[in-house]
């Protein structure tokens, strides 16, 4: 990746026509995992057999399970898993501001931060000096260097949830949440009903 190019501007393959013209009369979804571990995306996938009549109802544009990696047209929806925690993760989840009508923030990580957050307690240059210089797993005799490069996203000093980043329109807790919340919300918003998560999901009285 050059200076000039960023992920969501990485080149994909076109779309056949007739899936494209298919895809149009459908709720358009792109997803991302920023600093996250993909388990809310593999949540995603546990609606299992609901997903078959989802998807005739959403088209995914941008996604790990695409794999397209721009938003190439306006979206109605954005799923994000995980918090922010480089340079990069900014960037994208601002284009995915700027490119979707509803903003979701999907899991504890995007919700709060999440176990990355972890971090946030300590100073970032000992974070790095644990991972790289005094790690366990350091090889002896061999000088530790802590990774920099221009292609290397900078880290951020703190990970922060989306929603101090960008306005965020839901939230689902959960680590990750449970797939049935998952449908619960996207069956919502696809039907233009207004969203409702059970009280238990947000309150443990
Ligand atoms: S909320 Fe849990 S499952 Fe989702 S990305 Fe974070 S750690 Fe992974």
């Amino acid at each position: 990746m050059t200076e000039e190019t960023t992920p969501h501007e990485t080149p994909s393959a076109p779309t056949a026509p007739a899936l494209e013209a298919a895809r149009d009369t459908k709720v358009k979804v792109a997803m991302i995992g920023l600093c996250g571990c993909w388990g809310c995306t593999l949540s995603f996938l546990d609606m299992d057999e609901r997903l078959l009549p989802l998807l005739t109802k959403i088209s995914i544009h941008r996604s790990s399970l695409t794999d397209i990696k721009r938003i190439t047209e306006r979206c109605a929806i954005g799923f994000i898993e995980g918090g922010v925690a480089n340079e990069d993760n900014i960037e994208t989840l601002r284009h995915f501001r700027d490119h979707c009508d509803i903003l979701i923030s999907v899991g504890a990580c995007a919700v709060w931060g999440g176990v990355p957050a972890m971090r946030n307690v300590f100073e970032l240059t000992d974070c790095l000096s644990e991972a790289y210089v005094n790690s366990p797993t350091a090889v002896p005799g061999v000088k530790p260097v802590i990774p920099s490069h221009p292609d290397i996203p900078r880290l951020t000093t703190k990970v922060y949830p989306c929603h101090e980043v960008v306005h965020m329109d839901y939230f689902i807790p959960g680590c990750p949440p449970d797939a049935d919340i998952i449908f619960a919300v996207l069956d919502d918003l696809i039907a233009g009903r207004p969203v409702t998560l059970p009280r238990s999901l947000n309150h443990y009285d």
